[in-house]
């Protein structure tokens, strides 16, 4: 069973779980027991889709049969996770050989899977906004999942070239709209729609959110499998870089399932509500501030509740073991070249995690950094810090020659609302 951990006493399965979002009182889900894996020299010898099957069984119990979780897993987690030594001592966990090229992609691919298992074969539209990355996550993970459809707006010259590419080109059961507007007309759009209730019975709407707690576990796997390729008994501290503290929040998951470490760094850009918070105990954000690293412009993170959570509710030793420090631009384009000169191309928040590991491992320890994103992914910035002409990979070379679908429109409702009707 999953609770609200701002009510306590909503509790509900897995898959209403997922099927909400979010709980009463805008409280989040969290699995109501948190018990160490059984045997976990056992689990770590296995592949990843079977042992991640096995770790998301364990979370959510009986709410899901184990052969359609071991389905759900294998489809959704379909490329590889290699941990690559980066200098002495140090590896890195390499999370974007995904399709979208983030580590976005475990958690939207698998929530994709839980809908389409835990759908009653009514209708269902995945209605998403995005400023570039989480819709290229979102449609790729969707994108022919029978009986669902997707619907994404963004903001039409606001997204990169290549983010547009990554998820406007597909066709089928995804349709995207370019609007002659910005991204918080879009989100707006995407609240109207929520408000209005013909829209959601006819269409099945639903959000799939970032805070949904199917992306939350299925990023629980991955720290699993870190531990699989280091050698037994190696207790590493691991670095991630932070935004909206969904990432560190899996971690903390996996310490409270028995994963070995030493401790977690959250890392953060200039937006450092966390740093601050447990560096002074108060919880004060400032303004959101934009910087290179701009998937973790966030000044609110959403998640941080869970991570309190965790520490107050399953016994997590948060004290020990989770630190937080903030880094700025300059730190991020130092750490770029620093990895350059050690032969890693990194995107700069995967620098900026690496970084913040530099400055806090001390000798003898092991370290793993989370890279959350191909570099290629934020070329730009990639080529002008290490003056560079970066190849794009395969799959990237393939959506750049492809026509984006999209249709533009403008930001009025009423315009919008017989599209998101009848296609
Ligand atoms: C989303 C994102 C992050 C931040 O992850 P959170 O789970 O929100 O802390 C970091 N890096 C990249 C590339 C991202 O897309």
């Amino acid at each position: 069973m999953m609770y609200n951990i701002r009510t306590g006493a909503q509790r509900v399965s897995f898959p209403e779980a997922v099927r909400l979002g979010i709980g009463k009182e805008q409280g989040l889900f969290l699995p109501e027991r948190l018990r160490p894996l059984a045997d976990l020299p056992a689990l770590l010898d296995l592949p990843f889709a079977e042992r991640s099957a096995g770790v998301l069984s364990h979370l959510v119990g009986s709410d899901v049969p184990p052969g359609n979780m071991r389905n759900m897993v294998e489809a959704a987690f379909d490329f590889p996770v290699p941990l690559e030594p980066v200098g002495e001592s140090v590896y890195a966990l390499e999370l974007f050989h995904g399709t979208s090229l983030a580590f976005k992609d475990f958690g939207a691919r698998f929530m994709a899977q839980c809908l389409g298992h835990f759908h009653d074969g009514g209708p269902m539209t995945i209605l998403t906004a995005t400023s570039g990355d989480t819709g290229a996550a979102v449609a790729q993970a969707f994108y022919n999942q029978p009986g669902i459809d997707v619907v994404v707006l963004y903001p039409k010259g606001r997204v990169t070239p290549l983010q547009e590419k990554l998820f406007c080109t597909l066709g089928g059961n995804v349709r995207t709209y370019a609007v002659e507007d910005d991204f918080d007309a879009c989100q707006t759009m995407v609240k109207q729609a929520f408000l209005d209730p013909e829209l959601v019975q006819t269409l099945g709407l639903n959000s799939a959110n970032s805070i949904n707690i199917a992306r939350l576990l299925a990023q629980v796997c991955y720290y699993f499998e870190a531990a699989a390729q280091l050698p037994r008994g190696t207790r590493p501290v691991y670095s991630v870089p932070s935004g909206n503290f969904g990432n560190i929040t899996a971690g903390l998951i996996a310490v409270a399932l028995g994963l070995p470490v030493r401790r977690m760094i959250a890392a953060t850009n200039a937006n450092d509500t966390v740093p601050r918070f447990l560096a002074e105990g108060r919880w004060k954000p400032y303004p959101t501030v934009a910087t290179m690293t701009n998937a973790m412009d966030i000044s609110q993170p959403n998640n941080f509740d869970r991570v309190l959570a965790l520490g107050k509710r399953h016994g997590v030793d948060l004290e020990r073991l989770l630190v937080s420090v903030s880094l700025d631009d300059d730190d991020t384009r130092q750490a770029m070249l620093d990895l350059y000169d050690l032969d890693y191309v990194a995107d700069p928040h995967t620098a900026l995690g690496w970084k913040a590991l530099k400055d806090d491992r001390t000798e003898g320890e092991i370290g793993v950094f989370l890279c959350t994103a191909h570099p290629a992914k934020f070329r730009e910035d990639v080529e002008e810090v290490l003056d560079i002409d970066l190849e794009l990979p395969d799959e990237l070379a393939e959506v750049a020659e492809r026509e984006v679908l999209s249709r533009t429109i403008s930001s009025e409702f009423e315009d919008f609302r017989p599209l998101l009707l009848n296609g």
